[in-house]
């Protein structure tokens, strides 16, 4: 495993502290929590997208690029951090937004993310729930050549071989700062959205032989259908990086029984992870993923899931930003 071989700029403040969360473990009578905290990765307020970004965005140097298309929901934490690395790299960017949750309030549609994409510089362009994404962003680099641009594609998320090569440089990060600090991990927890977190992830752990186990938290697609994107990403991604095979199916899991009334959809669980990370540890979580990976995790430690001594590693993929465009859902009355 050697991620050198691969174009990437740096973008990202690295490495990312892995911290305990002494007050949280305490508070749920353990097991030790430690956050790996890719919330702070630096770029435009950071989160889990920058990672990929960097590889993606090299890729798009590579290919001359002038301007980057990318999408996703209303309060993109992947739009906004690919807004911040196209502007810094000296190209424009478009971002196309869906309105998964049909919201209506002006809080949701423009702030948060949203006012940051403006901020940043991007065009963006608000387009209605079930909107082809992927054939709204080929029109627009159609439009772009015809203009004569050079435009780059990003998937939604940054979930391609290229981008997930991110989550395998995490993987070797965290392995080596654990390896620092004597820490061994039981456990590995994270948000999975579009796929390209965990799928990077898991090709890290499994090509180095970790044994330790992943668990992806799903906050959009059920089960099947969230473990078989992870699968496919992963296995695309060991391809790219020459290391064809490494992964088996059965170690991408994924509970999806954390997603709530869908997408973007607050549920209980997540505001009381949020409230709880916010008021025992002052470190914020994010209403869609972050938050809801965060409130699977907390009932698996109160099931009884995990042992008293073992060590958890929760990855903070980001995304406080998002709170903004959610403020009317928490109620401190
Ligand atoms: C995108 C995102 C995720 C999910 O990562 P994927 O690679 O899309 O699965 C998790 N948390 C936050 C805050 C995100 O923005």
């Amino acid at each position: 495993m050697h991620l050198s071989r691969f174009p990437r700029v740096h973008l990202a403040h690295l490495p990312t502290p892995l911290e305990l969360l002494p007050n949280l473990s305490k508070a749920l009578g353990g097991p030790n929590i430690y956050i790996k905290r890719d919330d702070c990765t630096g770029l435009g307020s950071g989160g889990n997208k920058t990672r990929k970004l960097e590889f993606l965005i090299a890729d798009a140097l590579d290919k001359k690029a002038d301007v980057i298309i990318t999408q996703g929901a209303v309060q993109s934490n992947h739009a906004r951090q690919t807004v911040a690395a196209a502007t810094k790299m000296g190209m424009a960017c478009e971002i196309l937004l869906e309105n998964r949750t049909e919201s209506t309030e002006h809080e949701y549609l423009e702030s948060g993310n949203v006012f940051l994409d403006r901020l940043f510089g991007a065009n963006v362009a608000h387009l209605p729930k079930d909107t082809n994404m992927d054939q709204a962003m080929e029109g627009k680099a159609e439009e772009l050549r015809i203009a004569g641009k050079n435009p780059y594609i990003i998937p939604g998320g940054g979930s391609n071989a290229i981008g997930a090569l991110g989550y395998v440089n995490c993987a070797i990060e965290t392995l080596t700062q654990a390896n620092d600090m004597g820490l061994k991990i039981d456990h590995f927890v994270t948000a999975t959205g579009s796929a390209g977190t965990q799928a990077g992830l898991v090709v890290g752990l499994e090509a180095t032989n970790s044994l330790i186990p992943l668990l992806g938290i799903g906050v959009r697609a059920p089960k099947e259908k969230q473990e078989e994107n992870v699968f496919n990403l992963a296995c695309k991604t060991a391809d790219h990086m020459g290391i064809s095979g490494c992964v088996s199916r059965e170690k991408v899991i994924a509970d999806c029984n954390y997603v709530g009334g869908g997408y973007g959809v607050p549920t209980d669980g997540m505001i009381e992870a949020v409230t709880m990370m916010a008021q025992l540890e002052a470190i914020l979580m994010d209403p869609v993923y972050s938050g809801k990976g965060l409130a699977g995790l907390i009932d698996y430690i109160r099931k009884g899931f995990f042992k008293k001594d073992e060590n958890i590693v929760f990855l903070h993929t980001g995304g406080s930003a998002a709170l903004f465009g959610y403020t009317n859902t928490f109620d401190f009355s």
